[in-house]
């Protein structure tokens, strides 16, 4: 799939609305449709990347920046506290549905381990 028809670079670019809580020159951060927790946001690159397993040594700095920026917002949306969970499905059996890399940062319950 290319970025042209991806649907986080629709949103990034306000194709498509969303409800951003961040953005910088290189992240986008905005809630998810479908919440599985109290807060629920992704977290991803501005450049299409489509999965965590399409990462290479130039991306090593916003792969970075994404998770400094996920725990920034866990502090600033107030759930840094309690504890809060970062994920990155990739791939099938991982469970990825949308082919742009993005970070899940979930918070305000408690998760189990192992998960479904
Ligand atoms: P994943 O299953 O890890 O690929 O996560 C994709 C996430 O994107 C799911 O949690 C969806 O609820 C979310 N999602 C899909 N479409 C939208 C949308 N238009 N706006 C916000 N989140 C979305
Ligand atoms: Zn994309």
């Amino acid at each position: 799939m290319s970025a042209q028809d991806c649907l986080f670079c629709k949103i990034i670019s306000g194709a498509i609305p969303s409800n951003r809580v961040y953005e910088d020159d290189d992240v986008f951060a905005f809630k998810d449709i479908n919440p599985q927790a109290p807060t629920h946001v992704l977290i991803v690159p501005k450049k299409h990347i489509p999965s965590v397993a399409s990462l290479t040594e130039a991306d090593v700095a916003v792969a970075g920046k994404l998770i400094t920026v996920a725990a920034g917002l866990a502090d600033s949306l107030g759930i840094a506290d309690r504890g809060y969970r970062l994920v990155v499905n990739a791939g099938e059996e991982g469970g990825q549905t949308v082919n742009h890399l993005h970070l899940h940062l979930l918070g305000g319950r408690r998760f189990g381990w192992p998960p479904g």
